[in-house]
């Protein structure tokens, strides 16, 4: 089954308003020339930028989401942003369990099953984000800890191939330069796409897109897309380059 290849570029606490704005004209612009190519581009800027980002990707292909939204519908919940409100923007993507939000945040499989929940109650299509840290890897639990993000948040969810992406990040290659081999990567994919098929079912597994993140470039994009699960990727720092963001897409051929 052939799935539509996604990149998506992650800028979390970066650029301010008008840096927000300049960036997304700046890769519209790039991306425009880039028309043969049927990727799904998607950005999540900062929460300030939604708004106006939605206005400057309107009729381009290049769709706007958000980096976490709140679990709740409205309420008492001091600095939250609600998956209703994102939607009521315009907005169609929402990242959900970075783990820079686990790390920090505390989020838990509970919590982002929740959130998870919330996305799909509003037409979102939640990317969720799974990860092993080193240490984990090098103690062979790599596989119970990805069996216990995947059950642990989506188990309880009516997640279909149609409003979930799922984002493989090894902790250990985020933001530090050191990106899994394709062949680690593969190896994962792999794994994420028999649990799918084993608690979903093979249709939605199979349509189901799964990106990797964690220090995707330029030069390594080809060899990592080029995999048959690697659906996409899911970018950091080079995403803050329009440069580097648009190879990078043009890698996913
Ligand atoms: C990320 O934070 O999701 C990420 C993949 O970052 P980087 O590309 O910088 O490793």
């Amino acid at each position: 089954m052939s799935r539509i290849k996604v990149i998506a570029g992650n800028w979390k606490m970066n650029c301010n308003l008008s840096e927000s704005q300049a960036l997304i004209t700046e890769i519209r612009g790039m991306v425009r020339d880039e028309r043969m190519n049927d990727t799904e581009v998607v950005l999540f800027p900062t929460y300030l930028a939604l708004a106006s980002a939605t206005k400057i990707a309107e009729g381009s292909t290049i769709k706007i989401g958000a980096q976490n939204c709140h679990h709740q519908e409205s309420g008492a919940f001091t600095g939250e942003v609600s998956a209703s409100m994102l939607k009521h923007i315009g907005l169609e993507y929402v990242l959900i369990g970075h783990s820079e939000r686990r790390q920090f945040q505390f989020e838990t499989e509970e919590i982002l099953a929740q959130k998870i929940n919330a996305a799909h109650a509003n037409d979102l299509i939640a990317i969720y984000c799974i990860g092993e840290t080193l240490q984990e890897r090098n103690e062979q639990r790599l596989w119970t800890v990805l069996e216990n993000q995947l059950a642990g948040a989506l188990k309880s969810t009516k997640s279909k191939a149609q409003n979930l992406i799922i984002a493989y990040e090894p902790v250990w290659a985020i933001g530090t330069g050191q990106t899994a081999t394709s062949e680690q990567a593969q190896e994962v994919h792999f794994f994420i796409r028999n649990w799918l098929v084993s608690n979903f079912g093979s249709d939605m597994a199979a349509a189901t897109r799964i990106l990797y993140g964690g220090s995707m470039k330029p030069d390594n994009a080809a060899d990592l897309l080029s995999k048959p699960d690697i659906d996409g990727g899911l970018i950091g720092g080079a995403s803050l380059k329009p440069r580097d963001f648009v190879n990078i897409f043009k890698a996913a051929k």
